[in-house]
């Protein structure tokens, strides 16, 4: 059973920011339209209806925001605040995102289709939380006292030290699976270390991003500290190769993760990538089995399988599989589809039809390859962008179903036997983002997070994030940590200092 959009209710300041529309540009502390005047129009995934447009910005827009940041981190009083006043403008946006955070939901929900409670309770809530946890790093970025000995001076005296300074201007290119928590992620840690920065949200997605625009310029932070430039691949592609631009912080796939190091070999700017996944989860047959059928089924049915962690490579022990996956077919069965405005819906639609065609198109090769559907196996109903939950079985390694990233929510299934180990088969991928494992056994658990090649690793638990935890990709999943203190030292570069006294 699906419902529509148009049943639910908007908060004012919902209803006026989209009829406000079209939206502009964020540039040196202005709201103006694209060079061009172009604009394009982002949609409600639930229904495929416009919902309004935003500016279209291009290279020369991305000329202006970065000179803008530019001179805000070269010239502006940005960089002669103090670590406390930076990190007070830093918790301020943690606070005003807390202060409005059901329009962000619905407004999330309404671009991105996913529900507005999980957007509350999860994005938003954890955007503030990023805010406020890089507000305390603000004055906590430090600097080492290190005793030197410089032997070819013999009988000098030295005092040597480390500075830890912002690295410049960030270009930050986001998806739109989580569009405002993607901002959190690269915008907090920026600002609270001193950088300037450029945001590119995903064409898709550009509406809570403007919105955290909007409360960043309630506040006292000086202009061409933060812009926003909406658009295309175009955008995100200028800012990328941008000579001015010191740091580009990429998530998205990992064909656009390469391109984005290509186009970096310019001025050679740090780059650091959080992209794609395929990744496994691993039950045993001796874990806590009612827990790790809803844990299963969370771990590649949240945000409809729009997550870079899905869980999409499940691995059952031999002497449960058939009775396990049949309990995760069921449990995702029985999930209601429906728009993010609807709180009785449990997944929600994919972001748009070129999604839809893309999963769908998996399903059909992996069908065609010879996989089973336990559930689901195609679209679902013929308004928005649904897809059925879906449980594949009978694959092979080699299938693009079981090799490919699908972003979507499909998972397929494979059991392996105690005997041989699973190791070999869940580390068989060209990715390395997350893991599962699922058993009472506290020593083959940690063994087996030992050796899975990924970037986080979940016990008895799936999606368990927290922000204090790195989180980042091994293999092809990307380069670099970004959360707790791995994003200090993407946002920051230490600088050696050495005095003959
Ligand atoms: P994408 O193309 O990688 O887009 C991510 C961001 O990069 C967007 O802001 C995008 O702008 C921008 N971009 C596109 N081309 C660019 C270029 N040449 N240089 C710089 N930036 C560029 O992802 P997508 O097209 O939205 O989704 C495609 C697939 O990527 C999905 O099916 C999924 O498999 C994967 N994906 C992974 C994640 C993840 O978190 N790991 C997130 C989203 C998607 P536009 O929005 O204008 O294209
Ligand atoms: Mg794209």
């Amino acid at each position: 059973m699906t419902t529509t959009t148009q049943e639910y209710e908007l908060s004012t300041a919902v209803r006026s920011f989209i009829i406000g529309g079209p939206k502009k540009l964020l540039i040196d502390g202005q709201w103006v339209e694209a060079a061009a005047g172009a604009v394009y129009a982002t949609h409600d995934p639930a229904t495929g209806g416009k919902l309004t447009d935003v500016a279209r910005g291009t290279a020369e827009d991305v000329d202006r925001a970065v000179a803008a940041a530019r001179r805000a981190f070269d010239e502006g009083p940005w960089g002669r605040l103090t670590p406390s006043e930076r990190g007070r403008l830093v918790w301020r946006i943690g606070d005003r995102l807390l202060e409005r955070a059901e329009d962000f939901a619905q407004l999330e929900a309404l671009d991105n289709g996913k529900s507005a409670g999980v957007a509350q309770a999860v994005d938003v809530a954890w955007s503030a939380d990023i805010f406020h946890y890089y507000a305390g790093w603000a004055t906590k970025v430090e600097g080492r006292t290190i005793p030197v000995s410089v032997p070819w001076v013999p009988g000098a005296e030295w005092h040597a030290y480390t500075l830890r300074e912002p690295v410049g201007v960030c270009a930050q290119i986001i998806p739109w699976n989580f569009p405002l928590l993607m901002a959190a992620f690269k915008v907090a840690p920026a600002l609270a270390t001193g950088n300037t920065v450029i945001l590119k949200p995903a064409e898709q997605t550009p509406l809570t991003a403007l919105l955290l625009g909007e409360i960043i310029q309630e506040l006292d932070i000086p202009p061409g500290v933060f812009n926003i430039v909406t658009g295309f691949g175009e955008a995100g592609a200028a800012l990328a190769a941008h000579d001015h631009v010191d740091k580009v912080a990429f998530t998205g796939s990992t064909e656009i993760g390469k391109k984005i190091v290509d186009a970096a070999r310019g001025n050679l700017k740090k780059v650091s990538l959080e992209l794609g996944g395929k990744s496994p989860n691993i039950v045993f047959a001796d874990a806590d089995l009612d827990a790790a059928v809803a844990g299963s089924a969370n771990a590649w049915l949240f945000n409809h399988g729009q997550c870079c962690v899905a869980g999409t490579r499940l691995f059952v022990e031999d002497s449960i599989f058939d009775e396990f996956t049949q309990a995760v077919a069921d449990f995702a069965a029985q999930a209601k589809l429906g728009p993010g405005l609807d709180p009785t819906a449990q997944v929600g639609p994919l972001i748009d039809q070129e999604q839809v065609d893309r999963v769908t198109g998996y399903l059909r090769q992996g069908l065609a390859d010879g996989a089973r559907a336990l559930t689901g196996g195609g679209r679902h109903g013929d308004t928005g962008f649904y897809v059925q939950p879906t449980v594949l079985v009978d694959v092979k390694p080699k299938f693009s179903v079981v090799r490919e990233e699908i972003f979507g929510p499909v998972v397929v299934a494979q059991p392996f036997s105690a005997g041989n180990g699973v190791i070999p088969q869940a580390n068989d991928t060209d990715f390395g983002l997350a893991a599962g494992v699922w058993t009472r056994d506290i020593s083959k658990a940690h063994r087996i997070a030992r050796r899975l090649k990924a970037g986080t690793v979940w016990v008895n638990t799936y999606n368990a994030f927290d922000t204090a935890l790195p989180f980042g990709g091994y293999k092809q999943s990307g380069w670099g940590r970004e959360l707790g203190e791995g994003a200090i030292d993407l946002y920051t570069q230490v600088k050696a200092v050495n005095v003959q006294l």
